[in-house]
């Protein structure tokens, strides 16, 4: 007998790391991609600080830095290490806490949109904005929008965007490093 398991929205390349950061979409629409930048510390791509903040276990006493946003209650569907590896913290049927105060133009609507969360699927991409990203980030991501865009059908190109566009006054992520025509050219290659 052959045991198939149910469709989820958790992705079988990634590693499953469950954070509590999550709740459910009011309205099951999964329709823009948002792009993030994040290191911690901050410039440090090592250790497992990202982790443990997306699952509130972020040790205060470990960096001072980590007292400032220890408290924060966030998350991302996906985060793209160095090396490639994906760490999956939130099912994408599942609202992460990512965006923040944002708003975006949704063109095919034809309205200004804010609680992104509600209907977007957030990955962070391990990286300062200074430093280029890797090229087997390029490759993780790649695959990871591609596994998105065959589960929710109203993901499509014009509808993914960096965290910088929604937020320009709070947010610069993942910033000039992220080479937007290099993974365009990815994605459309076969
Ligand atoms: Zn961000």
């Amino acid at each position: 007998m052959e045991n198939k398991q149910p469709l989820s929205g958790w992705w079988e390349s990634a590693r499953k790391v469950v954070s509590p950061n999550c709740d459910t979409r009011p309205s099951g629409e999964v329709s823009l991609l948002l792009l993030h930048a994040i290191s911690l510390p901050p410039g440090q791509f090592s250790g497992t600080a990202i982790e443990a903040l997306f699952t509130n276990q972020l040790a205060v006493d470990e960096h001072p830095f980590f007292a400032d946003i220890a408290h924060l209650r966030v998350s991302a569907h996906l985060l793209i290490r160095r090396d490639g590896e994906c760490v999956q913290f939130v099912d994408t049927d599942q609202r992460a806490w990512h965006a923040g105060r944002s708003c975006w133009w949704d063109a095919h609507q034809r309205e200004w949109r804010r609680a992104l969360n509600d209907f977007s699927v957030g990955i962070e991409l391990e990286g300062d904005e200074k430093t280029p990203f890797t090229r087997a980030q390029y490759d993780a991501l790649v695959g990871a929008v591609r596994w998105l865009v065959a589960r929710y059908p109203q993901l499509n190109r014009r509808r993914m965007t960096s965290h910088a566009h929604v937020a320009p006054w709070r947010k610069t992520d993942p910033g000039p490093t992220f080479d937007w025509a290099y993974f365009e050219q990815r994605l459309a290659a076969n």
